[in-house]
């Protein structure tokens, strides 16, 4: 989910919106796809170290005639022991003959910072440019409970087609490798580490919709969370998706990380307008898998994310359906307010009816939150990144009830 979809959530900020890409009338270039683990770097004849995890690196290293003791150290040098290197020089304590097969033979880093913007609540919106010259967009928000969140994100736009979203008016132009999505926490932690204190938490709600690139976030989640290495709690990593059942089933299995799913509306008319994912897969079957899926994890909840539109999605009805509709459900909510950029069609609920919204559901005994936007000054909040370009996703119909709303 582009990070359209976040005002800081579960951890205590961000949120997504998500969306699928039915949009074939857009021009795009082709994918690239996912470098497979230890590939070279396109372009270069070298390894891309943060393709692999632990056993791969491992096993490349000792290819390479070297031990596996050899293959730890190196861990912990790009992740852990507050170094995260960059360069060779930084690769200190590694023996000498290492250090040049590595120079010789490895990169480091596929990211280069381009630009970092503050805005006037702290947080920044990171852009890097990428090998193939892309930009992306990472955000790094400081809490005052001394929690800070990084954002990242996981494709170049998006392809889901959110209509709430500014990433989604992208299209997609390609997914992030595994080193790519890496890269961006361990960047946060270098860049913001001695400014905000340690950076806890992560989540997948910057640019692109994670599933659709389920391969690479699957093993960059793994990565973060490794013990060894950058040691994030797998309940403070938090992937967000627009509702992608098959994957968000694999996710369920092969993942120990939290989950988060953008909801946005309580019936299928209002979602097949504003996530077009859900012609797919809609409400009922979304709902009805995650309730059998969580049956069997224990003490798991997964995050709902509601973004506010005036108007589309905040009645006083649409409560009491929400309510419903998550029932049997372990699950937290969090209600967003919107965040309007260029070209919106929407409008933000006003604080007091968001407020009424919150104390519908409380009463209902739901755990509901409403999340600030943050980062909005410098379009770093939930569903302002990216930039769309000439090429953009089509805008969908509005169906009659909505005219006046919009
Ligand atoms: S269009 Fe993509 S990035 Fe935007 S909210 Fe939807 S899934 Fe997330």
């Amino acid at each position: 989910m582009a990070l359209l979809r976040w005002t800081l959530s579960s951890p205590p900020g961000f949120f997504s919106l998500h969306r699928r890409c039915f949009s074939s009338t857009l021009r795009r270039p082709p994918l690239a796809s996912a470098q497979p683990c230890g590939s070279e770097n396109p372009g270069s004849s070298k390894v891309l170290l943060k393709e692999m995890d632990f056993p791969e690196l491992e096993k490349w290293v000792q290819s390479q005639g070297y031990r596996s003791g050899q293959a730890m150290m190196l861990w912990k040098c790009l992740y852990g022991n507050n170094i995260w290197a960059h360069s060779d020089d930084e690769l200190a304590g590694l023996n000498k003959e290492f250090r040049k097969m590595l120079s010789d033979n490895a990169s480091l880093k596929s990211l280069i910072v381009k630009d970092i913007r503050e805005s006037s609540d702290g947080t920044r919106k990171i852009l890097f440019t990428l090998g193939d010259g892309m930009v992306i967009e990472t955000v790094v928000i400081p809490c005052s409970r001394g929690r800070t969140t990084v954002c990242v994100s996981s494709q170049v736009g998006c392809a889901m087609n959110c209509q709430f979203c500014y990433t989604g008016r992208m299209g997609l132009r390609r997914h992030l490798s595994t080193a790519e999505i890496v890269e961006q926490a361990v960047f946060a932690r270098r860049l913001f580490t001695s400014e905000f204190g340690s950076i806890t938490n992560v989540v997948f709600m910057g640019m692109g919709e994670p599933f659709h690139n389920i391969e690479n976030v699957i093993k960059a989640a793994s990565i973060m969370v490794d013990e060894q290495g950058l040691q994030f709690s797998p309940r403070k990593v938090t992937v967000s998706t627009s509702g992608l059942v098959p994957q968000l089933k694999r996710f369920l299995h092969e993942s120990n990380c939290s989950l988060a799913v953008s909801l946005n509306a309580t019936t299928d008319e209002v979602r097949n307008w504003i996530m077009p994912i859900n012609r797919k897969y809609n409400l009922g079957l979304l709902l009805g898998t995650l309730r059998e899926e969580l049956r069997f994890k224990h003490r798991y909840k997964v995050l709902f994310e509601y973004v506010m539109l005036a108007g589309i999605n905040d009645s006083f009805d649409d409560a009491k359906r929400l309510i419903e509709l998550v029932r049997g459900i372990p699950c937290k909510i969090n209600l967003i307010s919107f965040n309007p950029h260029s070209g919106s069609l929407f409008k933000p609920t006003p604080e007091e009816k968001m407020i009424e919204f919150r104390n519908i559901l409380a009463e209902a005994g739901c755990v509901v939150f409403l999340r600030p936007s943050r980062g909005d000054d410098k379009m770093a909040a939930c569903g302002q990144l990216g930039e769309p370009g000439d090429i953009q996703a089509p805008i969908l119909r509005v169906p009659e009830q909505f005219q006046m709303a919009v």
